[in-house]
């Protein structure tokens, strides 16, 4: 990552920068954070003593620049570069959780000459500019800190502790490897390179290639972790599907926030169930009607019911079944009988429950946290998380196709080269040339 310090460097020194890192607002405790050149500097004059011990929580009083005044007394901990998160020197003050001392504290830091108030994530940015994480931990930081499942923190962990970098730097080790025969078939007479070396490269890139077919055919599951599971709930008006909505958010096990609906016609519900995130979306009645808002509104609702990773049926257990729905069959999607407060005989399949005694409620989120768990959980191997590293790996994929399918030993170079960059961009490195220079000299090839 030298091309980032270098930048940092001519553009002289770097600017310290402060944050709170806790939540805005009252609280027992905040944590404000400084990074930067200037830190060392900061600690002098907020608390008019020595710089203590790096790493040891000290008791400091902290005062106002421009007078005698006392801001607050304030825990504090001291980072030495590179050992801290940003990589640079860094200091942490736990402060007594006022806004008026959070504000003075701020204005004390902004007052000094080299500081300025951090911009979103710039702490971690200069975490990985100075090498401390690569760019898919950063973005684990980013899910961590947004994980409202246990099922989605674990996934964020384990990006956080590297477990999808070490998969991508894995590849670009042994693409690199492979390309360097590669490259010598360029640059050197047929003669000096061993016998098997262009066939086994290309054997490998095969391999690879396949590697990351496999891993880009995971049915989204970890994207679709991150973002919830969606699922659509779906019937004929008056099933009760707004009802059955509003009974699962208001137990215990299952409310986390309302998301505002994409459309006044389809309204979502962020549920954790028994530890996966699954959207709730009630959607309008289907049916046909004249009415042309009303058309609108059940052509969202199919859309969203189209999109979703499951669709629960809704019908009305007290009624008989509407026309259209005759033909619904379980398959891939649940059917569910509302209104079994209602019901005189239960002869149908599927589940009864009702929304409005709470009958069959703890048994339908068992249910649909089964079909989560189904599509979401399968083992331990890491998992794509992102549009963004998708989008580079179906790059890489191409590249190393059209590597193999060509017989020039240039355009089989420049093809892997491609992909090399594609996988680079996942992680933040991209650094080839110096690489393949490095991996080259160890090939010994010549004279
Ligand atoms: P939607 O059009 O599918 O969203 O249906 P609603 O949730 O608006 O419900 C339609 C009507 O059925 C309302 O009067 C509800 O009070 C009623 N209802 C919903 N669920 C139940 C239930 O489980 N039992 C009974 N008895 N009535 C219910």
């Amino acid at each position: 990552m030298g091309g980032f310090a270098e930048n940092g460097a001519m553009k002289g020194m770097r600017d310290t920068i402060f944050a709170l890192a806790s939540a805005p607002g009252r609280a027992g405790v905040a944590v404000v954070r400084v990074s930067g050149p200037a830190c060392e500097d900061v600690i002098r004059r907020l608390t008019r003593r020595d710089l203590p011990v790096e790493r040891m929580a000290v008791l400091r009083l902290l005062f106002d620049l421009s007078n005698d005044e006392r801001i607050d007394v304030a825990l504090m901990l001291r980072f030495v570069a590179p050992h801290s998160y940003t990589g640079e020197n860094t200091v942490e003050f736990q402060i007594h959780g006022g806004r008026a001392v959070q504000a003075a504290l701020f204005s004390a830091l902004a007052s000094m000459p080299g500081l300025r108030p951090a911009e979103p994530g710039e702490f971690t940015r200069r975490a990985v500019e100075n090498g401390r994480l690569d760019l898919t931990q950063a973005e684990a930081i980013a899910d961590l800190v947004d994980a409202e499942t246990e099922s989605q923190r674990r996934q964020a962990f384990r990006q956080y502790e590297g477990r999808l970098a070490a998969l991508y730097e894995e590849w670009r080790t042994r693409l690199i490897r492979a390309a360097a025969w590669i490259e010598a078939a360029i640059d050197f007479a047929d003669e000096e390179i061993p016998a098997d070396a262009i066939a086994n490269s290309r054997a490998e890139l095969g391999a690879i290639a396949a590697e990351i077919r496999a891993h880009l055919d995971d049915g989204r599951r970890g994207e679709i972790l991150r973002e919830g599971f969606r699922v659509a709930v779906i019937g004929p008006p008056n099933a009760g599907k707004s009802s059955l909505v509003n009974a699962l958010a208001q137990r215990d096990v299952a409310i986390v926030s309302d998301v505002p609906g994409t459309t006044r016609d389809v309204i979502e519900v962020r549920l954790d169930l028994l530890g996966y995130p699954v959207i709730l979306s009630d959607t309008a009645g289907l049916r046909s009607s004249e009415d042309a808002i009303e058309r609108e509104g059940v052509r969202r609702a199919r859309a969203t019911a189209e999109t979703a990773d499951l669709r629960l049926l809704l019908l009305d257990g007290s009624r008989d079944m509407p026309g259209g729905f005759a033909g619904a069959s379980e398959g891939d999607d649940l059917i569910v009988w509302n209104k079994a407060d209602l019901a005189q005989a239960r002869g149908r399949a599927g589940l009864w429950v009702s929304a409005k005694s709470g009958e069959g409620l703890a048994e339908l989120i068992g249910l649909l946290a089964a079909r989560a768990a189904g599509r979401l959980n399968r083992g331990e191997a890491p998992v794509l998380t992102r549009a963004r590293h998708r989008k580079a790996l179906e790059e890489a994929e191409i590249a190393l196709s059209a590597a193999l399918r060509t017989s020039e030993p240039e355009l089989a170079a420049e093809h892997v080269r491609m992909a090399l960059r594609a996988i680079g961009r996942i992680t933040g490195r991209v650094d080839l040339d110096e690489l393949l220079d490095v991996v080259f000299r160890d090939f010994c090839i010549g004279k």
